[in-house]
């Protein structure tokens, strides 16, 4: 087996109604003033007033921010820096999505240790430690809340970068399947196709280990027993739990393994054409499937060797990529790349990036133009 060094960083606070915890969890980490990050649909949908109500209740004075959009950038980071800096506040909580909780912990970069997000690509580059941080996910999607990365964007180039430190990890993730409920559909449909894939690229790549196995498992099982359940029935609290869970469990899960192909040549895809990444996955994630066949056949089959589910080793590859697609159809994205506006003529330079991605390196089979290229051509 391969050997591992890894510490969960962050307390998990789990249940419906935990909320509610919120101003308590925050005096016991000894905030006295808070930066509040959270996106303007979640101040819409109320809960980033519920938050601010919760944390002013418990003594904490709260600032919030909300100044920043879908994919978080270099400059939105600056603007939340600059919000932040006369503020002079002791933590941190990012209540949303992913792109709440990355922007999130972009500023908390910034602003601790100054200089620009860009300076802090790669892991461990922060000289101080960073704020103490609460996440509160919203959306059962990125896994965020996990992770000790902020992946944001480069402005100039929309390139996505990770930045990553031990102390940017949250210290607690309060998760409350509640808070999902209000989710469009849409939006319960990609940010749970990102988990499902978080699931699957973890557990083949070349850094797992195992017990990122066993996140990436137990989180497979809970995603694709539940995807199907909270679309067709939004207030089902189990399912809605279940896909919480299974998107935090997947989350804990990169930390340690990383992800693949699949992410590698979604983000030259959102980059250039402004596709969901959930829905950028779901045309791509398939194909990915298949192409790393010969290398993944097993841990494949591992996967998906739950007691509902059993497949002969040979035809693992081919049942989970199915499974997948079905998935992907029940959300509403089963789509072609030429459907989104993607030309046959733009394949060699998306191939390009994709191969300059970080995160291509890990995948099971060796990544690069070629590869990407194929993966591509099938998913067109
Ligand atoms: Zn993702």
């Amino acid at each position: 087996m391969v050997p591992f060094d890894f510490q969960l960083r962050t307390r998990v606070v789990f249940g419906i109604g935990s909320l509610e915890r919120l101003g308590r969890l925050a005096r016991e980490l000894g905030f006295h003033r808070t930066l509040l990050v959270a996106d303007a649909g979640v101040v819409q949908a109320g809960h980033a007033g519920e938050a601010v109500r919760l944390l002013e209740t418990a003594g904490i004075e709260t600032a919030l921010f909300h100044d920043f959009g879908a994919n978080p950038d270099s400059a939105m980071v600056e603007t939340g820096r600059r919000f932040a800096e006369p503020l002079r506040v002791d933590s941190i909580v990012g209540l949303g999505g992913g792109s709440s909780l990355d922007c999130a912990k972009g500023i908390n970069f910034v602003l601790t240790n100054g200089g620009s997000i860009g300076d802090y690509r790669g892991y461990g580059k922060a000289a101080t430690p960073l704020l103490p941080m609460i996440g509160v996910p919203t959306t059962a999607g990125t896994g965020s809340e996990a992770q000790s990365y902020a992946v944001v964007a480069d402005a100039a180039t929309h390139m996505k970068m990770a930045c990553g430190d031990p102390s940017a990890a949250a210290r607690i993730a309060l998760l409350d399947p509640e808070l999902t409920f209000t989710a469009p559909r849409h939006v319960t449909a990609m940010a749970g196709f990102d988990a499902v894939a978080h699931a699957v690229e973890t557990a083949v790549t070349v850094r797992r280990t195992p017990l990122s196995d066993t996140f990436s498992h137990r989180a497979w099982m809970l995603l694709s027993h539940a995807f199907e359940r909270v679309l067709l029935h939004p207030a089902d609290a189990e399912a809605r739990a279940a896909m919480q869970l299974g998107a935090h469990f997947a989350g804990v899960a990169i930390e340690q393994s990383m992800l693949g192909a699949a992410h590698a040549c979604a983000n030259p895809l959102t980059a250039r054409y402004d596709l969901a990444h959930g829905l950028a996955l779901a045309i791509l994630l398939p194909h990915v499937v298949r192409w790393n066949a010969g290398a993944a056949q097993d841990h494949y089959a591992a996967l998906l060797n739950s007691p509902r589910r059993r497949a002969r080793d040979e035809e693992a590859a081919e049942t989970l990529a199915r499974r997948v697609e079905d998935l992907a159809s029940a959300g509403g994205l089963a789509m072609k790349l030429s459907d989104s506006g993607v030309e046959e003529s733009a394949l060699p330079g998306l191939a390009a990036q994709a191969a300059e991605q970080w995160t291509g390196t890990f995948n099971p089979r060796p990544f690069d133009a070629a590869g990407a290229l194929e993966i591509y051509r099938a998913a067109l």
